[in-house]
């Protein structure tokens, strides 16, 4: 029989290497990890820097707490919808009910890799085509370190590691009572500045216990 205070101390123990460790055993971190290292090697290859290489990735992290609050929000609390035979549930919302109705199974906190393939596919026609090329590269590097920063918080806040900073306490809160106290609220993951400007950053006594945070109110959850 585990002994009182077994888990808890193993919680303690359980690091930021090891959480590094752990994360690098999925296939989402990898595939990031490997194209973060492209695009850094094809950018310092490519040279010609100039001050508006700041911009893009500029640009890419201002708009990060509302890129991240719309796509929980809109994308993965999607509901089902029927449009006559025509059933709409997207891959992500599904996984994203799945998460929620397991929030300790850690291949269920990662994107799901269909969906990151879909997402570098598009990000990186956007900044090729938008921009000139070295300037486009470096966006597509913002937006790869952003995307890498996500599921890094977001497998760290689900793992063992425990805050030990006032920050990441912060952060972990917010994205637990998302979890556990309410589902419509607290939809930042790596920042709330999202849910602070648009109200949905209540005093958790706040807001009641959610009965459907698990289920996002669909009954079949995959
Ligand atoms: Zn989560
Ligand atoms: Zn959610």
């Amino acid at each position: 029989m585990e002994r009182p205070g077994t888990r808890a101390r193993a919680a303690d123990t359980f690091g930021l290497g090891e959480a590094a460790k752990a994360f690098f055993g999925h296939g989402s971190p990898r595939v990031i990890a490997g194209l973060l290292g492209a695009a850094l090697a094809g950018r310092i290859v490519l040279g010609g820097w100039s001050w508006w290489d700041l911009l893009g990735p500029a640009v890419v992290v201002a708009l990060q707490p509302f890129t991240e609050w719309t796509i929980h929000v809109l994308l993965l609390h999607f509901r089902p919808k029927a449009i006559g035979p025509l059933r709409i549930d997207p891959l992500v919302a599904r996984k994203h009910r799945a998460h929620h109705a397991d929030p300790r199974d850690p291949v269920l906190v990662f994107i799901p890799l269909p969906a990151l393939a879909a997402l570098v596919a598009g990000l990186a026609a956007v900044c090729l085509a938008a921009l000139p090329l070295e300037r486009g590269l470096t966006t597509l590097l913002g937006a790869f370190a952003v995307l890498a920063a996500y599921e890094w918080t977001h497998y760290l806040i689900h793992s063992s590691y425990r805050p030990r900073h006032a920050l990441y306490r912060y952060v972990w809160r917010a994205h637990r009572n998302h979890h556990f106290r309410n589902e419509h609220y607290w939809f930042g993951v790596t920042v709330h500045l999202a849910d602070h400007v648009l109200g949905t950053f209540p005093d958790k006594t706040a807001v009641p216990l959610s009965p459907t945070a698990r289920t996002l109110g669909v009954a079949d959850a995959a």
